[in-house]
């Protein structure tokens, strides 16, 4: 199904599209609140684009030296080339340890290796451990924003999945008390869980540690109460040195809610006593992109998800009208990396006005690579038939003055057709801008004769 499609479903009700709308904005608005109290906050910026765009430019030499520092402070690492492989090691970390429940905290890499399904496949129990997760696990549903997984879900569809799940009166919707249900429900698989798994926010290569950030503390309590914790990291989450850190935790927070800093920010460097720590470095296609000089850069996102709060179509068409398990802008660059065909509509799911790539923390030119990649996908021949007919003709009329005069013309009065037909899934959520009367020419000429 293409994003368009996809879109059309969510735009059914336009309350909920409205209120998506400005729930988001008011995050993104939050974010420009913080930014501009930090009097530095575009040298952070450019701080943190230099700092990633040198570790991608080593990565393989960071990377080891990261696996090698890690191994010394007892943490056993481990390598995998795609997402079946890391669930492998995964499931085979837990097999040995006869672990036959795992709490886990957000981490969108597990969520890119279909994880959950594959333990679960193997008798194993996966508890999701992230409020707004959980609370989109129970609904046998895929989160549908990076950072806040169940941001299209209103109280009132929370307190039904918990009244359905957890037992919770039917109606309940107070935060408060939804907040306390979940709490009391997650500190029992806390107490019983067999292994603990987090994601990786930064790996810092000179130390061998690595950082997760969380809100809700849920990677903590979980990494210190089981006896085994495995970390999953894509290649890309390494930095060069301790003292880089800073600007990026200075940056994560503020980008994603406009907060100053998460709540929680656990830097791990070896197992307690009587605990064992797993790492699991994923490649799954990164070095693919690392490869493309135009994507490259792709491979320095933070994951706060600014880019997605500000998207006038993301914020309007919801997670789930994207086809790739990252939505948004960052994941219209992403998708197309792992499988061109399947993915060709999300680059085109962008007016292309730039505001993703105006937030992005480590400045990442996120328009200008999803019209490279529109270009590219073109190219490669996987744009719906119905626009290659359109571009091949609007080739053709250019190149004809007269033939260009009459399509013109013909396309201004089509366009007010199409608007008023609505045939298309976008005209028939919004209303497509009228064509102005006067032609480009017209104007041209009429400047020409008053100067
Ligand atoms: S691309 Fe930039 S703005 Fe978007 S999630 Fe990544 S770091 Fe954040």
């Amino acid at each position: 199904m293409t994003h368009s499609t996809a879109a059309h479903e969510f735009l059914r009700d336009p309350a909920r599209a409205a209120w998506h709308d400005q729930t988001l904005w008011m995050v993104r608005a939050k974010r420009d609140r913080m930014a501009t109290r930090v009097p530095e906050w575009e040298q952070l910026r450019e701080a943190a684009s230099r700092i990633k765009e040198h570790t991608l430019s080593r990565l393989a030499d960071y990377l080891e030296q990261f696996a090698d520092n890690a191994a010394e402070n007892g943490i056993y690492v481990h390598w995998a080339a795609d997402g079946e492989e890391h669930n492998r090691i995964v499931q085979g970390i837990l097999q040995k340890h006869g672990a036959r429940k795992l709490v886990k905290s957000k981490s969108m890499l597990t969520e890119e290796c279909h994880l959950n399904p594959h333990l679960e496949k193997h008798g194993i129990e996966v508890i999701d451990t992230d409020l707004g997760e959980r609370i989109v696990q129970l609904q046998k549903m895929p989160p549908s924003h990076i950072v806040m997984p169940a941001i299209h879900l209103k109280r009132a569809e929370v307190g039904e999945v918990f009244h359905e799940h957890l037992g919770t009166p039917a109606g309940l919707d107070d935060p408060q008390q939804l907040t306390e249900a979940a709490r009391q429900h997650l500190r029992n698989h806390f107490l019983t869980a067999d292994a603990a798994l987090t994601g990786v926010n930064f790996a810092i290569a000179e130390t061998g540690a690595f950082v997760v950030c969380t809100n809700e503390g849920n990677a903590d309590m979980g990494a210190h109460l089981a006896p085994v914790h495995i970390a999953c990291m894509g290649i890309e989450k390494i930095i060069p040195q301790q003292v880089h850190l800073g600007v990026f935790l200075r940056l994560l927070a503020r980008s994603a809610t406009g907060q100053p800093s998460t709540v929680f920010s656990s830097h791990f460097l070896k197992p307690r006593p009587g605990q064992e720590i797993h790492i699991v470095i994923v490649d799954n296609g990164r070095s693919r992109q690392l490869a493309r000089p135009d994507y490259r850069k792709s491979l320095a996102c933070i994951r706060c998800a600014a880019c997605f709060n500000t998207c006038p179509v993301y914020r309007r068409s919801g997670g789930y009208s994207y086809s790739y398990f990252i939505a948004g802008p960052i994941g219209s660059i992403l998708a197309p990396n792992v499988d061109k065909a399947a993915h060709s509509s999300m680059p085109f799911a962008s007016t292309l006005c730039g505001s993703c790539t105006a937030v992005c923390p480590v400045k990442i030119d996120i328009h200008a690579q999803l019209l490279k990649w529109r270009q590219d996908i073109t190219a490669a021949g996987h744009a719906p038939w119905w626009k290659k007919a359109a571009m091949f003709m609007t080739a053709y009329v250019v190149r004809r003055p007269a033939l260009f005069r009459l399509g013109g013309w013909f396309m201004r009065k089509s366009a007010r057709m199409l608007s008023f037909l609505r045939l298309d899934p976008w005209t028939q959520s919004r209303d497509l801008p009228q064509p102005p009367a006067q032609t480009f020419r017209q104007w041209y000429n009429q400047q020409s004769d008053e100067n």
